[in-house]
């Protein structure tokens, strides 16, 4: 059977862990050319051996994806290592544990949050759309959240706020770049059992809180994200664009959950 992403290359931000690491090694799998960007360079090395270890191929760049030269020299190494760049995978974020309601929320935290979630993709965007373009055409995945769609139980206004904004830009990104053969959707994950949200839910209680409002009863994982990332990297999402695609265990679905 043909490999799902056979000739592809795709470029993965936060791919040190978490989403993004899984997504690498479940896209080498099916055959792409994968270059693990991240600003922790221990885990994007790691990312890349693991890769390499299953017999994939990929390249690791360190990137802060707030920084707009970061992101011109990731974008440069796909084409300079692989020849090109199909699948442009923004999926680094942050979730700060000061992040709090509107009162209580510190400017720097709301800054920094701002910066990597809500610029990182937009940085992504601006330097990652003229090499789908070389390419003619490309698929381009943003990582946003349920919390864009429902007010989060825990307050976390600037994280909440920030994917909002990553919602807002993939729908107008994929109207603008229709006629250029990108696709360009918004990939809403429910809570998951990776490093970022079990840092915050620190505590039995703070998951119990978590817990009971999704309906399958359990966090999601990191390789259930990336299954449904590898759908809208790979051709058969091609008339799929603009979309919010969520992958959140009926937790948006849901007004009252099973007992
Ligand atoms: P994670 O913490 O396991 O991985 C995030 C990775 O992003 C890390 O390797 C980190 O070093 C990297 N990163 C952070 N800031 C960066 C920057 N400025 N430049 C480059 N790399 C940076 O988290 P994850 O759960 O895999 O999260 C991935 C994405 O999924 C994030 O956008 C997150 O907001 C989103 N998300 C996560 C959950 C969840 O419950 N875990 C739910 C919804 C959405």
């Amino acid at each position: 059977m043909a490999r799902r992403l056979e000739g592809k290359v795709a470029l993965i931000t936060g791919a040190g862990s978490g989403i993004g690491r899984e997504s690498s090694l479940l896209f080498a799998a099916e055959g792409a050319a994968v270059v693990v960007v991240d600003r922790d360079d221990d885990g994007g090395q790691q990312t890349v051996e693991a890769v390499k270890a299953s017999g994939g191929r990929a390249v690791f760049v360190h990137a802060d994806v707030s920084r707009t030269e970061d992101c011109a020299g990731m974008v440069a190494t796909a084409e300079e290592e692989f020849g090109n760049l199909h699948v442009l995978f923004n999926n680094a974020g942050v979730m700060d544990g000061r992040d709090d309601d509107a009162v209580s929320t510190d400017e720097t935290i709301w800054d920094l949050t701002m910066q990597v979630n809500a610029k990182g993709v937009f940085l992504g965007c601006k330097h990652g759309i003229p090499a789908l373009r070389r390419a003619g055409g490309g698929s381009i995945i943003n990582t946003a959240s349920f919390v864009a769609s429902l007010g989060a139980a825990t307050p976390q206004i600037a994280y909440t706020a920030s994917k909002g904004a990553v919602l807002a830009l993939t729908r107008e990104l994929a109207v603008v770049h229709a006629r250029e053969k990108i696709r360009v959707n918004a990939l809403c994950p429910g809570p998951l059992r990776t490093e970022l949200l079990m840092k915050v839910l620190d505590t039995n209680q703070k998951k119990q809180r978590r817990l009971v409002h999704i309906p399958m009863g359990r966090f999601g994982t990191a390789r259930e994200i990336a299954q449904a990332a590898l759908f809208l990297a790979s051709d058969e999402s091609s008339f799929v664009t603009g979309t919010n695609f969520l992958v959140d265990g009926g937790i948006t679905a849901a007004y009252v959950t099973p007992e």
